[in-house]
């Protein structure tokens, strides 16, 4: 694997800083060496085939599911989420690899299509999909091994060799999956560019398709970078994700689904709930069980594995961010029913409810990305939708509610890429479903059946012909003037009984000749 040659950075625990390990810090120089190797591998594992490709993949997956327990360790350590919600991620990799390994064959099949018309109707025509050869796939730290394995897994499938950027925060289990792939002796098609944003910067330079997962700031930058280049991108950025409590939700379920939906990995989730618009009428008990609740989460440091709910943020700069936004809201009015403050130990932060927030407050305008859930009173659902939809973001929106025809005609109200109804999370495991944020939450998406594979690949068109062959065409040159009026004649009259008898069905409104 190529490696850089000589600097370092440390890798800190969030918990108590303790030094975790020294990675290798890619130079801009170090990350195009890198990618020059990956070019030079990935013709022979195109050549593979999805079937081939997809034997490797099941290995890895055997792999991820053996060292589940030490995979767990390492995210563990290197983001300081709890046991629970570390151990999910291994598993998680291997659905995925198990939906497009067995999919992969259908989905990066040539497909024979029928001729559009006169012009191409001689021809065999195919359509093939043809990978990029270098996918460059930059991610963040809060899911540090499924974030990376969501772009890799699906990339490596489409027949691209990739070279992964991972936050300089988590790096260490984007490690652990190139320490599989060498393991399970794959070929050299993976290489792993641990670095901070010179190095995602330099991977934008050079590889053939960047697919970004972060925050909307830096993905408005990679996007420039690539069109300078004509390079095309997929960007799954930043949200300010609501939720929808109608009077006749289940309470028991939407207080508990909004909870975890907002609190799961302290909220440092995409599509995390951050801000809750509740019906006037069920309000007041809406809040009082969801303070109830939240109150008695298990938070801290986890000296034994699943003695907390919540656990430290990543960073000590995302912990200050959430509090900046709760004090912020309550030096404007808001109250926070409980938590408001950070834990005092390592970065942690406490689950917090705010209530009589505004709108125009930072903590429902901008992404907080921490454990906070602000709930805001509206008088219907039609005020609800005014207000989910008042936001710069447009990733994904939960709705609560018995009454499930009318939460599905809610639904398409919505400006975001996918709702959940009376779940949360739920699109983000179904990778027959697009996922892709609306507005300033991303551009293209992951995943969608098919697309998930095609969308690293390139279309290429082949015609043959369909019939033996004359010498020449009679179009061709040198023009004849035999051939030509053979041409005209024949076109003359095929156009009178093929064409003009099509002009009606397309509509055409012009008066007959
Ligand atoms: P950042 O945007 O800060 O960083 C994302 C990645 O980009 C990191 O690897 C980072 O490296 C790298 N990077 C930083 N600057 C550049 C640059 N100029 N050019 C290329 N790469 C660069 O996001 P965070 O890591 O802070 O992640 C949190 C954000 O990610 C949130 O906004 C969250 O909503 C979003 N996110 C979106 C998801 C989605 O699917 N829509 C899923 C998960 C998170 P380094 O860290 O080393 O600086």
């Amino acid at each position: 694997m190529a490696g850089p040659t000589t600097s370092t950075f440390e890798v800190r625990s969030p918990v108590d800083d303790r030094l975790l390990a020294e990675v290798a810090d890619f130079s801009p120089a170090d990350v195009v060496e890198a990618v020059i190797t990956l070019r030079d591998a990935q013709p022979a594992w195109e050549a593979l085939g999805p079937k081939g490709r997809a034997r490797w993949m099941r290995r890895l997956r055997d792999w991820l599911l053996d060292e589940a327990d030490h995979l767990a360790d390492v995210l563990q350590a290197e983001s300081g989420k709890p046991r629970a919600e570390a151990q999910l991620e291994a598993p998680w990799m291997a659905e995925l690899i198990n939906y497009f390994a067995d999919h992969a064959g259908e989905f990066l099949a040539d497909e024979r299509v029928g001729h559009s018309g006169l012009l191409s109707a001689t021809k065999r025509m195919v359509k093939v999909y043809r990978p990029y050869p270098v996918v460059g796939v930059i991610s963040p730290w809060n899911y540090p091994l499924a974030m990376p394995g969501m772009d890799v897994i699906p990339a490596l499938l489409a027949g691209s060799a990739v070279l992964l950027k991972p936050s300089e925060v988590t790096p260490l289990s984007a490690l652990e999956l190139a320490r599989g792939w060498r393991e399970i002796g794959a070929p050299p098609v993976l290489t792993v560019a641990t670095g901070s944003a010179p190095a995602g910067q330099a991977l934008v330079d050079v590889v053939d398709f960047v697919q970004f997962t972060g925050s909307t700031s830096t993905g408005r930058l990679v996007a420039h970078r690539a069109v300078d280049r004509l390079v095309p991108y997929s960007l799954e950025l930043g949200g300010k994700d609501p939720a929808i409590v109608l009077a006749d939700a289940d309470l028991d379920r939407a207080v508990a689904g909004v909870t975890w939906g907002a609190l799961f990995n302290s909220g440092q989730a995409c599509v995390s709930i951050e801000r809750v618009y509740v019906e006037d009428s069920i309000h007041d008990s809406f809040v009082a069980r969801l303070t109830t609740l939240v109150d008695g989460l298990r938070h801290g440091e986890e000296t034994t594995p699943y003695a907390v709910d919540v656990a430290a943020m990543a960073t000590p700069q995302q912990r200050d961010l959430v509090h900046r936004h709760v004090t912020e809201a309550v030096a404007d009015g808001a109250r926070a029913l409980t938590g408001g403050s950070p834990t005092g130990i390592g970065t942690g932060y406490r689950p917090t409810v705010l209530v009589d927030v505004d709108h125009s407050m930072a903590c429902i305008r901008e992404e907080t990305f921490g454990p906070t859930i602000p709930v805001i009173r509206v008088a219907d659902a039609d005020e609800a939708v005014r207000l989910a939809n008042d936001s710069t973001y447009g990733l994904s929106a939960t709705i609560w509610t018995r009454d499930l025809p009318r939460a599905q005609s809610i639904a398409r109200r919505l400006d975001v890429g996918a709702v959940n109804i009376n779940d949360a999370y739920a699109n983000l495991f179904a990778l027959t479903l697009p996922h892709g944020g609306w507005k300033t939450s991303g551009s293209g998406a992951r995943f969608g059946g098919a697309h998930g594979l095609r969308k690293y690949t390139r279309q290429q068109a082949i015609t043959a012909p369909r019939f033996p062959t004359l010498e020449r065409e009679p179009a061709w040159f040198p023009y004849s003037r035999g051939r030509a009026l053979l041409t005209r004649r024949l076109f003359h009259a095929v156009a009178a009984r093929d064409l003009r008898r099509r002009i009606p069905r397309f509509g055409r409104t012009d008066p007959p000749r």
